[in-house]
């Protein structure tokens, strides 16, 4: 059985990545098959409840305000719209709804309060409930982990290194701090990155080293293909190979072999053979729904044709870990701090995000 390793090297993931494809294919497969059944594939929903006009200046998104990108801003959903449209991805087979604000950080407040609601809400369906929010405190950890919550997102994007070239508002070390914050509570971590961003594979690697690094590894982790979105300053990027993709995925497989490793953005640019072989290297989850946040994912239907095709199966619910349990709001143990924390605005200069800030300022 392959051991869990918190201490891989950058010099040791570049040795994996580089290998013979069939080599790496074997490992990766192996390993897989170890671990999971390789026929069950944990399908998530994606769900923008709070689109557009984010503050801050992350170069791959067409929901930073700066950029201009034709995204049209939401405010926060209902409760009710919510619980509606995670029954409908229950009954398209979605074990796990993850909901998404354009948020630079959890703010304490009725916005907040609402989003607690919608955790107990989807909780009460028997799904799994994600939520990506941006940077939070303790506090609000242990809030969302009292509603019900059973993963929360906060990825790593890249390499530290690389960070510094995509975003601006915000250092690695508030990301790292997050999770910390995550890890504080019974709420499990998702984190992983968006390959296609011009960073080299010793990026990638040194991300697989940042994310093996964390004890306990992340519970999954979501392996993006950058969607160029016209207006975003990575307009330009050309798109990732369905090879590199693979290589990436079968090397995440190896270095964190427990994890479900989910494929995330970019799957519309992906042909069936190529998900297949994603598969076959280790990746065991999707996001499903035509919507990704802001940009194309593949129909459900056609995903179930194609598990359909492969003789796979969707993972039901809580098959790695036990339902939490939703404490109501007027039970808590915990009160809102009203808490104002100081997440680093290093600020330094990206020119490809200025030059996409300034022409967003001409069209608007
Ligand atoms: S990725 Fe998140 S934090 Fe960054 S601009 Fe988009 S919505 Fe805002």
């Amino acid at each position: 059985m392959s051991e869990v390793r918190h201490n891989w090297t950058k010099e040791e993931i570049l040795e994996i990545y580089n290998r013979p494809m069939m080599d790496l294919l074997y490992e990766a497969a192996t390993i897989h098959r170890e671990q999971h059944d390789p026929n069950v594939v944990q399908v998530s929903t994606l769900l923008s409840v709070k689109t557009g006009g984010c503050s801050e200046d992350c170069g791959y998104c067409p929901q930073a305000a700066r950029y201009h990108t034709g995204v049209e801003g939401n405010d926060l959903m209902t409760v009710n719209q919510v619980k509606a449209q995670a029954l409908r991805a229950k009954e398209g087979g979605s074990s796990r709804v993850c909901m998404g604000a354009a948020w630079r950080n959890v703010k304490d407040g009725p916005e907040f309060d609402q989003v607690l609601e919608m955790v107990r809400g989807i909780n009460k369906l028997d799904m799994e409930v994600c939520c990506t929010l941006g940077m939070l405190t303790e506090n609000q950890a242990q809030r969302l982990a009292e509603a019900g919550l059973y993963a929360y997102n906060h990825n790593l994007d890249s390499s530290e290194e690389y960070y510094k070239e995509v975003i601006s508002t915000r250092g690695y070390q508030d990301r790292l701090d997050t999770i910390d914050n995550v890890r504080k509570t019974n709420v499990t971590v998702c984190s992983g990155g968006i390959i296609g961003m011009g960073e080299n594979v010793v990026d990638r690697a040194g991300m697989l080293v940042a994310l093996s690094t964390l004890n306990p590894q992340p519970e999954s982790t979501p392996i993006n293909a950058l969607v160029a979105v016209e207006g975003t300053p990575l307009e330009e990027e050309k798109p990732v190979s369905i090879w590199e993709m693979v290589r990436m995925v079968a090397t995440t497989r190896i270095v964190l072999p427990e994890t479900q490793v989910r494929l995330s953005a970019g799957r519309t640019q992906m042909s069936r053979e190529g998900q297949a072989m994603c598969f076959f290297a280790g990746a065991n989850s999707i996001f499903a729904g035509d919507k990704l946040l802001t940009t194309p994912n593949p129909d459900v239907n056609e995903d179930m044709k194609m598990f359909e095709l492969l003789g796979m199966n969707p993972q039901k619910p809580f098959t790695k870990k036990v339902q939490p349990q939703s404490v109501e709001a007027n039970d808590s143990k915990f009160e809102s701090l009203g808490e104002k924390p100081k997440w680093t605005r290093p600020e330094h200069k990206i020119d490809r995000n200025e030059a996409a800030k300034a022409k967003g300022k001409l069209v608007k």
